[in-house]
């Protein structure tokens, strides 16, 4: 595996390289989930680039960018085991030499959810995708379930502006109680109150299909009342983020979930289809 530290490291490694690229794009502290989406990208090509780079420009003042978790020799270690060609650790000179003054917007997609608490995480998140494919021009890029309203909007970034890479999404991998992986559980001593939340929020798509979805959010709400924060607690489309709306086909849909507690930010989001 090459470890390519720079954008001149990453131009000779795309000079020297000759089939398509598949291209998973992280902020390290890997886990079990980031790892999965590797065994995604072999079905698309025997040439797999991982970056690991913590983006400032998606993080708000107020929220973990100076402690997000970094483990890098751990990382490197699960990157080669899992069979990765290269993995791309651009400075933050190599992706921002200059601060963006274009702002990336998709209204429809990034104005409710997580857009409404954090107005700026989807334009960072849209700059430093396109500035990654721009450089490592992938046939294909690939992005969990996990943070599925992510997924669809650089879905919709890709098909507006025409860009030549398939969008590959990939499963949410949860451990043996059901709690979607995530580098942000590592914040907890212990993982009983991520555990708690995801039951209430399986236990509420279930009761969703037997009162309906207004009862069970109610239910589920009341449940989740030890958080600091709801932030939102709602079911929408998993085509567009369209609100449900009594009479809709349950199964279109997902239920999203966003919460605080003791300072830590966790999201979820599951389909009503499986
Ligand atoms: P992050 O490092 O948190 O920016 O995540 C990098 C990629 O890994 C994103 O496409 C996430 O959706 C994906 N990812 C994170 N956790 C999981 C998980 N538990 N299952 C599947 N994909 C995940």
């Amino acid at each position: 595996m090459k470890v390519l530290t720079s954008l001149q490291e990453l131009q000779s490694f795309l000079k020297n390289s000759g089939e398509s690229i598949a291209f998973i794009p992280t902020m390290g502290n890997l886990h079990s989930g980031h790892i999965s989406l590797i065994q995604t990208a072999k079905k698309f090509s025997k040439n797999i680039i991982c970056s690991i780079f913590v983006n400032p420009a998606q993080f708000s003042e107020n929220e973990d960018f100076a402690t997000y978790p970094k483990t890098p020799e751990q990382d490197l270690e699960k990157l080669e085991n899992a069979g990765v060609n290269a993995v791309y650790i651009p400075s933050l000179h190599n992706v921002y030499p200059v601060k963006p003054k274009i702002q990336l917007d998709i209204p429809h997609l990034t104005h409710c959810l997580c857009g409404v608490s954090r107005p700026n995480f989807f334009n960072g998140v849209m700059t430093v995708v396109l500035k990654l494919i721009l450089q490592i021009k992938p046939k294909f890029i690939i992005f969990g379930d996990k943070d599925y309203q992510q997924l669809l909007v650089i879905k919709e970034m890709v098909a507006s502006l025409s860009l030549p890479v398939k969008v590959i999404s990939s499963p949410i991998i949860r451990n043996e109680n059901g709690l979607a992986l995530s580098s942000r559980n590592g914040y907890f001593s212990s993982l009983e109150i991520p555990e708690k939340i995801n039951k209430i929020l399986f236990e509420c798509v279930e009761t969703s299909f037997r009162t309906g979805v207004e009862l069970a959010l109610l239910e589920a709400k009341n449940h989740l009342n030890f958080l600091d924060k709801i932030d939102y607690l709602e079911v929408r489309s998993s085509e567009n983020l369209l609100l449900y709306k009594v009479g809709d086909d349950l199964v279109q849909f997902r239920l999203f979930f966003a919460g605080n507690i003791n300072g830590i930010r966790l999201i979820d989001n599951i389909s009503f289809g499986l």
